[in-house]
């Protein structure tokens, strides 16, 4: 019977936008006059349109395209990036506004949503309540931040106490992309290369890599991380990385933390991925063979990307039955504690 139950399908990296955070988005970008490639792709948007519109909805369109696609539940999470652009006092307002809004969703369909906290890293203490009060309070099923934060990843030490609230909540932390810090961007601005196409995962991939190789996961061996995108191009480069770390790592003035295992072991330890728009079984099979088959979920990254393309690939990926199993939903429902 196993092959013709329905496949339950929770959809992980979901995006919904609030008009708060959409006004707060436009007063930045109206002051903003250096370019800035984030800010680009909003001002794009400023004017509205279907993609916007369907960010703004959580309970109309949004449950049809699910159900027309059979789309069991979505992870919510506030769209990129987050309140990571605003000042401090927007960025608080607009994160626990946005959780509360979550929260109410999430009640009146308890069986078709779930969601991340969006959190201010730049006010790191008030980040580290509002995961207390989101997560630990009103039950979100983990947090949300968009890669760098000021051009600066969370393996500064400044942003510990956010990994340590995270950790302590038993919940992961989910990594997702925006546009390459400062340090990086100009050479992908040729030809657009700053965005999903390859800028993403620069960017989100250094970022994993340096949180591994700067000891976050000595000092918090329990944080779990999820990065999207089947892994951000790190686990395909995982023999490169443990071989030239070790070989780096014996060079007299190398300084840098000690690890008690390699990277790779420490990914396969502390990070889960997701296929959030790569609808492509050699990466599947790839991440199902060196991560094994808990830590692979399956997401669709709408409204960015097509639900039943994605749908439809996963409940047809040339996977055995059990592994489909864990990929659609039994392995989102234990990583993210998903009871329903
Ligand atoms: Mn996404």
């Amino acid at each position: 019977m196993a092959g013709t139950d329905k496949l339950r399908i929770i959809a992980t990296e979901e995006a919904f936008a609030t008009p708060a955070q959409l006004a707060a988005i436009k007063e930045v970008a109206d002051r903003t006059t250096d370019y800035d490639a984030d800010i680009f792709l909003w001002k794009r948007m400023a004017g509205g349109g279907p993609l916007t519109d369907r960010l703004l909805d959580l309970e109309g369109e949004r449950i049809e395209i699910m159900d027309a696609a059979g789309i069991d539940m979505h992870l919510l999470a506030l769209t990129s990036t987050g309140v990571q652009m605003f000042d401090r006092d927007t960025a608080i307002t607009v994160a626990t506004e946005g959780n509360d809004l979550l929260v109410e969703a999430i009640k009146r369909h308890p069986t078709r949503f779930a969601g991340l906290a969006t959190v201010p890293p730049q006010a790191p203490d008030a980040a580290v309540k509002e995961i207390d009060r989101a997560v630990n309070g009103l039950g979100l099923n983990g947090v949300m931040i968009n890669s760098h934060t000021d051009d600066e990843f969370l393996s500064e030490k400044k942003y510990w106490p956010i990994l340590e609230a995270i950790e302590a909540s038993g919940k992961p932390l989910y990594i997702h992309p925006r546009a390459p810090n400062k340090l990086m961007a100009p050479a992908f601005r040729q030809d657009n290369l700053e965005y999903a196409i390859w800028g993403y995962m620069a960017e989100v991939g250094l970022h994993g890599l340096r949180m591994i190789t700067g000891g976050v996961f000595e000092q918090f061996p329990h944080l779990q991380v999820v990065l999207g995108h089947m892994g951000e191009g790190i686990p395909f480069y995982f023999y490169r990385i443990d071989y030239m770390h070790h070989m780096t790592g014996q060079w007299p003035e190398t300084q840098r933390a000690k690890l008690s295992l390699t990277p790779s072991e420490t990914f396969k330890r502390n990070f889960s991925i997701t296929t959030s728009g790569v609808n492509w079984d050699p990466p599947l099979k790839f991440n199902l063979e060196v991560l094994g088959d808990e830590r692979v979920m399956f997401a669709v990254d709408y409204p960015y990307q097509e639900t039943h393309e994605a749908a439809d690939w996963i409940r047809g990926a040339n996977i055995p039955e059990d592994v489909r199993r864990k990929v659609a939903s039994g392995n989102a429902e234990r990583i993210f504690k998903i009871n329903i």
